[in-house]
């Protein structure tokens, strides 16, 4: 039942073959036989059983049901939820309780899905490895696969310290899905976070056109580029949950106001009239060889299907990096403002004058790669160098988004990317250079869907040679979603990829998979 699609194990609970609340614990008992991968930092366990047992009695009476009744879910840990410790994994809001839900937390819950608990992140989502939380970092699940096991490189002194990261920031949701002790996650994506993670996780990740999901209580790290992703086990499930979560909200001013139409995903998808475009800037420098090779052999799957494959041009691309860094620490800068040890979170005992408690509150409340960057923000604004910088990077993003539009407006209909740069890197040589290093580096391929607004879903392409998931990555236009999951959900039914979740049992400690079709095995 674990090893289940979400549309599968919604089925099971219609059928009656168990009850939300049966589902759940098992959930819980997983969470509990995975806890060393640190994917939760708060486990819900009262409202696990609450919510469920409010399942349990719409389906014994017959109650209407929602679309994800009795479903388990888990939110990363930078979106508000009432009564719940809300903490964007950092000390400043250790001990945070909101006293409302962000709207898609409100949307899941009135669709009847159940809360396993708030997951592991990088501090307020900055990060591209989930290790920089005050909870710790977290574990790709990958790591314990019978795969990874037998082909470890000897990179480490000992078994124990042998694993890899999950991407991030969203590390703990993507972790939380491909451990299999929830059905779905959200996650945030503001430059990347929901796809890497999902990337090295083996799961799908979404990130939906900014504007479409309200960001509501979405505690912001980037507000013009934030947007609240999916996190998956196949690209039906984040399709259903896409149609959950969209649409207007009049708390989010940036969201739709055309109603959005949920959508269903049919099983047979034809290819043949789609243009598949190619970045040839995406050949990136550090691209390993084997993603290489499966993004080359997918395009010629896809052009085997029947699809044109051209090769096209986003000549601003090598911008994107430094043009990102400034928008992102300029707003970082301001947002991370209200942070001052009056209202809600932290507060230094250092107390002398409101001056050295403001100060003292921010360097003990944040990290360094937050610190960071309110710096280099506040530098960017200041008044001599506004012009210089911010407004420059904001004229830059503009050729960036212009970028994409004139490649779709010369026909083609959906690009095809690598998601990252290779599989995840084993954790003590991630940590040898700095977060900040590692983020500027790992989001290439990502970031631009967010400077440009437009959705973008990672799909799992096959393990590499070390045994761990590679993803693809399709861009799409902004409000294409059906189109976009249309060609995704098309390339995994090629793949078949094996979550790590299907078929597993844990022997001698060991998860073991059996893993099926992949690109490389085409
Ligand atoms: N890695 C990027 C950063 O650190 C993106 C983070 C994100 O998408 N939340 O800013």
């Amino acid at each position: 039942m674990l090893g289940t699609s979400l549309r599968e194990a919604a089925a099971a609970l219609r059928r009656g073959h168990l009850s939300p609340t049966e589902l759940c614990l098992k959930c819980l008992s997983f969470i509990r036989e995975t806890s060393f991968l640190n994917a939760y930092i708060t486990v819900t366990e009262d409202i696990v059983l609450k919510q469920a047992a409010e399942a349990d009695k719409r389906f014994k009476e017959g109650k209407p049901l929602g679309e994800l009744d009795g479903i388990p879910v888990a939110i990363k840990d930078n979106f508000s939820t009432a009564n719940i410790e809300t903490t964007c994994g950092s000390r400043m809001l250790k001990g945070y309780i909101p006293p409302y839900n962000a709207t898609v937390v409100q949307k899941l819950f009135d669709q009847g899905a159940v809360l396993m608990g708030k997951t592991n992140l990088d501090e307020f989502g900055m990060g591209s490895g989930s290790t920089d939380s005050i909870f710790g970092p977290v574990r790709n699940p990958w790591s314990y696969s019978k795969q990874y096991r037998e082909k470890r490189t000897e990179c480490c002194p000992d078994e124990d310290s042998d694993w890899v990261i999950t991407g991030g920031s969203s590390g703990g949701s993507a972790t939380a899905v491909s451990a299999g002790t929830c059905y779905v996650a959200l996650g945030s994506d503001t430059g990347g976070s929901t796809r890497n993670p999902a990337s090295h996780c083996g799961t799908v990740g979404l990130k939906p056109t900014y504007g479409l999901v309200s960001r509501h209580g979405l505690i912001p790290l980037v507000n013009s580029m934030d947007v609240p992703g999916i996190l998956a086990r196949c690209v039906d499930d984040a399709a259903t949950v896409l149609g959950v979560l969209a649409g207007h909200d009049p708390q989010d001013s940036t969201t739709i106001l055309d109603p959005f139409q949920p959508f269903t995903l049919p099983d047979a998808i034809d290819v043949t009239n789609l243009c598949i475009g190619i970045p040839k800037e995406y050949h990136a420098p550090g691209l390993s060889a084997e993603t290489l090779s499966i993004w080359s052999k997918t395009a010629d799957l896809l052009e085997n299907a029947g699809a044109k494959v051209v090769e096209v041009s986003l000549p601003h691309t090598r911008y994107s990096i430094v043009c990102y860094h400034v928008l992102c620490t300029a707003e970082v800068a301001s947002n991370m403002a209200r942070f001052d040890g009056l209202e809600y979170g932290h507060r230094s005992d250092i107390q002398e004058s409101t001056e050295a408690m403001y100060s003292a509150t921010r360097r003990e409340g944040f990290n360094d790669v937050v610190r960071g960057r309110i710096l280099s923000g506040n530098f960017f604004l200041l008044k001599q160098n506004y012009e210089q910088y911010f407004v420059k990077a904001q004229k830059v993003r503009r050729l960036i988004a212009d970028d994409f539009v004139n490649v779709f407006r010369s026909g083609v209909d959906i690009l095809l990317t690598p998601t990252t740069l290779g599989d995840a890197a084993p954790y003590i040589e991630f940590i040898k250079e700095d977060n900040r290093t590692r983020s500027a580096q790992e989001d290439v391929f990502t970031q631009c869907a967010n400077m440009a607004g437009i959705p973008a879903v990672t799909v799992p392409a096959g393990l590499s040679s070390r045994g761990l998931p590679l993803g693809l990555q399709f861009i799409g236009q902004a409000f294409h979603e059906h189109q976009l999951l249309m060609v995704a959900k098309w390339f995994e039914k090629q793949i078949d990829f094996c979550p790590l979740v299907f078929d597993r049992t844990l022997e001698n400690g060991h998860i073991v998979q059996r893993h099926s079709k992949s690109v490389s095995s085409l």
